[in-house]
């Protein structure tokens, strides 16, 4: 067109990038694994971790891993997941992904029978996650709503694991002790 105008759009293509949806959660945690990733490996020049939001009844979250990435499917659409659930069941899955970083070729499929220790340290995993993310927080970086005080995050980590494996009463009595450990320890401050 001569008069310079065009059919783009670039306010409402901005507008869409700019809204942040649940499966962007942790999306600096994701970006810095790949990066850990991509370090650690000549032989995988990238490595990418998505996140999908699946419409499932099912409380269960799982990883699937394939030869240059993985896909971590989030049970989204259940009406009780709210988005600090989702944010924490996120993290308990990049635990998953972390436990096996120095492994991931030789990893394929569906992450469905983790062992009792995988499914400990991931846990583990997303508790410390998300507790050094909200001292960083607390420090003036980010969302206030990320920021856990007293044992907030403490109840938020008991309640998913309860509801993702009720039946598991070895794995709850283990994360408690994370717990009490957890609070018996002095606190690392964040870099
Ligand atoms: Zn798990």
């Amino acid at each position: 067109m001569t008069d310079g105008s065009t059919d783009k759009d670039p306010i409402g293509d901005a507008r869409r990038l700019a809204m942040i949806n649940r499966h962007n959660y942790l999306a600096h945690t994701i970006r810095e694994m790949e990066y850990i990733i991509h370090c650690a490996s000549a032989a995988r020049p990238s490595y990418h971790i998505t996140t999908k939001m699946t419409e499932t009844r099912n409380c269960s979250s799982v990883v699937f891993f394939y030869n240059r990435g993985c896909t971590i499917f989030l049970p989204c659409e259940r009406i009780d997941m709210k988005d600090e659930d989702i944010r924490l069941i996120t993290a308990h899955e990049l635990g998953h992904i972390s436990y096996d970083i120095d492994n991931l070729e030789s990893k394929t499929g569906l992450n469905v029978s983790p062992s009792d220790d995988e499914e400990y340290y991931a846990w583990a995993f997303a508790h410390s996650l998300l507790d050094a993310k909200s001292d960083g927080y607390k420090d003036g970086v980010g969302k206030d709503e990320y920021i856990y005080h007293f044992d907030d995050l403490d109840k938020l980590l008991m309640s998913n694991v309860k509801r993702q494996q009720p039946d598991h009463k070895e794995l709850h009595d283990r994360v408690r002790k994370f717990l009490l450990d957890r609070k018996r320890q002095p606190k690392e401050t964040p870099k």
